[in-house]
């Protein structure tokens, strides 16, 4: 089926309008017209060639939401109407052992992302969902509670489920005391879940506007990370430290922040940090740890949180049309919190 959708070319130019051919449903397949999809800094990295050169055309998006408009004979959870997600896979090998612990992100053969994928099993690559429709076997279909805002539940598909994740692996509880490192997309979403944790959450930024902010998110306290003062009077305090700054950074003066045994985990910098002192590490027996993304299992179990709870993200609506801007935006940390396309704007594309 022909599908417009907006994509990249090469690292430098903007995004433009571009047709692509989605596939014929297979027996297990989903149809969906997607009404919406957030924008993941992981989009910008990709389209740009941060991270190595891509399959050019990027066609970016892993925060899809939308409606079943067609199932394939053998699909069971899902039927015609159904408001459902795409995270940021849309595949695995569903054999080895992480598969089968739910952990799909982590497949030893490789997951096949929403985006930018060599699509191992119906060839090509994959196009995300900056698109009218996108067509994603059931098993890596999500259900999206009825009663939150679909708009704003679209970031909880990649924002959501990589924050949530690591703040339930390190078994983040009450009383804890939690510091969530940049507020954007991945960091807004971190204070709400730390929060809903039962957590003392304080937000790390270099921005005293956004501190301000961070407090009706829900943040307890605001620590400046550029003042020394403030990170002095909060060394060695912390339970759990997670760290969404999307690039290469210096890790030392967090690392400081950590108590006796404690972890700080990095989502965001997928690149060679400065160099960090070991002593950090070694003196205090305290763990810098990673985290990509979570299971499908998981990002269930997450929405349902979120329908239970009513937590959404606070997002800036745009047309894909502004989708150039938007990235210039976020490169300069300009955004509350996440964009989100409404994909009916590309009915004019
Ligand atoms: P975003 O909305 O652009 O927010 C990043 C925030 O980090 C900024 O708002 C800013 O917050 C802070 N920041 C930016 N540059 C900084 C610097 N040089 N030093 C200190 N702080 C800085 O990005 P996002 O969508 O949340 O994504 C964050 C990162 O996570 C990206 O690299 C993305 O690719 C990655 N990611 C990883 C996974 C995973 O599975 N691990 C999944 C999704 C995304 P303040 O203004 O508050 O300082
Ligand atoms: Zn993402």
């Amino acid at each position: 089926m022909s599908t417009k959708t907006y994509a990249a070319f090469n690292e430098t130019d903007p995004l433009v309008p571009h047709t692509i051919e989605r596939r014929h449903l297979h027996a297990k397949d989903v149809f969906i017209d997607i009404e919406y999809c957030g924008v993941c800094h992981s989009d910008i990295h990709t389209a740009k060639g941060d991270w190595g050169k891509p399959s050019y055309p990027v066609v970016p998006g892993h925060e899809i939401i939308g409606r079943v408009r067609e199932v394939g004979p053998e699909v069971t959870k899902y039927k015609v109407g159904d408001l459902v997600g795409v995270g940021c896979m849309v595949e695995s090998c569903q054999h080895c052992s992480p598969c089968d612990d739910g952990i799909e992100q982590y497949c030893e053969n490789g997951f096949t992302g929403t985006y930018n994928s060599k699509n191992s099993k119906y060839g090509g690559v994959t196009y995300g969902g900056y698109a009218e429709h996108i067509v994603v076997e059931e098993d890596f279909v999500l259900t999206v509670p009825e009663n939150i805002d679909a708009k704003a539940a679209a970031p909880l598909l990649c924002a959501g489920i990589t924050t949530w994740s690591p703040l339930r692996h390190w078994n983040v509880k009450s009383g804890d005391k939690v510091g969530i490192i940049g507020l954007g997309g991945l960091g807004h979403m971190g204070v709400k879940f730390a929060k809903a944790m039962g957590a003392h959450v304080v937000m790390i930024t270099t921005s005293e506007a956004k501190g301000e902010d961070a407090k009706k998110l829900g943040a307890d306290e605001v620590l400046i990370s550029k003042d020394v003062e403030q990170l002095k009077a909060h060394a060695n305090s912390f339970d759990f430290l997670l760290n969404t700054i999307p690039v290469k950074h210096d890790v030392n003066p967090y690392l400081n922040l950590l108590k006796l045994d404690k972890t700080m985990c990095m989502v965001g910098a997928v690149e060679p940090l400065d160099p960090m002192h070991g002593g950090l590490l070694i003196m205090k027996r305290r763990n810098l740890a990673g985290s990509l993304i979570g299971g499908i299992k998981e990002t269930q179990e997450m929405l349902d949180f979120c329908g239970e709870h009513n937590i959404v993200s606070d997002v800036e609506m745009i047309d894909i049309q502004n989708i150039n801007e938007a990235y210039e935006r976020m490169i300069k940390s300009d955004v509350k919190y996440r964009f989100v396309i409404d994909i009916k704007s590309l009915k004019n594309a």
